[in-house]
């Protein structure tokens, strides 16, 4: 590789770049996770993640991935042999899905077109016709990183409720917490799963589980096995602010940053800036002439944009041609869908000229490496961060064809 001045555009949609300040505050000496300086610490983190998933639960810090999160959801509810209704919305959901099968689960696939998020409506027709409550919980992916499509957690819960079933909800908030609004009490979400290196900008190795009372009470009969990601050892120390285990103390520091940071903003001001960067990018999109691949406007993703490319052009030939001249990743495709989209990252820590920088990147791709598209892009873009900050009180169509 030749040297490359500049720094790196990190446009996957996680891990995401992480601010100085929270590189900063990882950059401390580790301290005793027995003693007084730690408790402080996980105290101020286990109680400022409450407010992040807008939850009086508890929520649990594992020093993992977010697949150690989704492990964690289904061993400490359920049992061998259970039942569990998943929907079919991309490459995470269908991971999840497998992790189901693989842990002597019995998971049932309501298949999806990649291009929509889970169905209301068809959750309520499988949970209406399973009289006998064999289903122990519905699991849903909020944002589907690999598509950019992001479920209706409120509506889908409104469908369990209309199907009067007592099934366990779960969601996994990986690449939308802190960056779409989620709700886990509002919404009656049982356990919500998340990761720290996509919306809450810190190095991946952290993730969470929040847990509600009827999660609690499923936990007390779940018979798989589990030690590792118990929540039982682990909620008896956070008690008092400790860890069963060793935490990743370092992370800590960076997590308390990071909380301290959308506190600053303000949740609501960070979902909004999401959501900006979002539609700019949409409409950058357009204006290339290039498809997106979420189809329902009510759905479009505030994390990523997924945009296909024209047939007969490969998407990994085109983030090459970017990496190599512009030293920016883009998100590849996945699973079904490789080779057919790329994606781009417009979450974590971001502002209006580092979206600027990387439309340009893309744009600048599309000419090298000969794919076709129109001008502008860019230009369109910029008109709408334009608008957005010339008329900041006025409502900004945050999502085209949705009043
Ligand atoms: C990133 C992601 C995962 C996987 O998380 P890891 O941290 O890679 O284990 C799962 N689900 C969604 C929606 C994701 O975005």
């Amino acid at each position: 590789m030749p040297a490359i001045s500049g720094r790196h555009f990190l446009q996957i949609p996680g891990p995401t770049n992480v601010p100085e300040r929270i590189l900063r505050a990882i950059d401390n000496a580790t301290i005793d996770h027995r003693g007084p300086e730690f408790q402080k610490l996980g105290q101020e983190v286990l109680g400022g993640l409450k407010h992040v998933f807008k939850t009086k639960a508890p929520v649990v810090i594992f020093p993992a991935s977010g697949t150690g999160a989704w492990e964690a959801a289904l061993v400490n509810t359920l049992s061998p042999g259970d039942r569990v209704l998943m929907c079919e919305t991309g490459h995470f959901a269908t991971l999840w899905h497998g992790m189901a099968n693989k842990l002597g689960l019995a998971p049932e696939f309501i298949k999806g077109d990649w291009r929509h998020g889970a169905d209301p409506a068809a959750i309520e027709a499988r949970l209406t016709a399973d009289r006998k409550h064999a289903i122990k919980a519905v699991c849903v992916v909020h944002n589907e990183t690999s598509t950019g499509v992001t479920s209706r957690i409120g509506e889908l819960r409104k469908a369990i409720e209309r199907a009067k079933h007592p099934a366990l909800y779960m969601v996994d908030t990986i690449s939308s917490l802190a960056s779409i609004d989620y709700r886990h009490d509002e919404w009656g979400v049982d356990v919500t799963v998340a990761g720290s290196q996509k919306g809450l900008m810190l190095p991946p190795g952290l993730s969470f589980n929040a847990v509600s009372d009827r999660a609690l009470a499923a936990a007390k009969t779940s018979k798989l096995p589990k030690s590792y990601w118990g929540w039982d050892e682990m909620l008896a120390s956070n008690k008092t602010g400790f860890f069963p285990y060793t935490p990743a103390t370092n992370l800590l520091y960076g997590l308390r940053e990071s909380l301290n940071m959308l506190l600053e903003e303000g949740l609501d001001n960070v979902f909004r800036r999401h959501d900006r960067h979002a539609e700019a990018t949409r409409r950058a999109v357009r204006a290339w002439g290039l498809e997106i691949l979420c189809l329902n406007p009510a759905e479009y993703s505030s994390s990523l944009t997924a945009v296909l490319m024209p047939d007969g052009h490969n998407e990994a030939a085109f983030r090459k041609v970017v990496l190599d001249n512009y030293n920016m990743s883009l998100g590849s495709g996945l699973g079904k869908v490789a080779g057919k989209m790329f994606r781009i990252g417009h979450l974590g820590d971001f502002n209006d000229l580092m979206l600027a920088g990387t439309l340009a990147g893309v744009e600048m791709g599309l000419a090298l490496a000969g794919v076709p598209h129109k001008k502008g892009g860019v230009a369109a873009a910029l008109d709408y961060l334009i608008a957005a900050k010339a008329a900041p009180g006025k409502k900004q169509p945050a999502k085209l064809g949705v009043a």
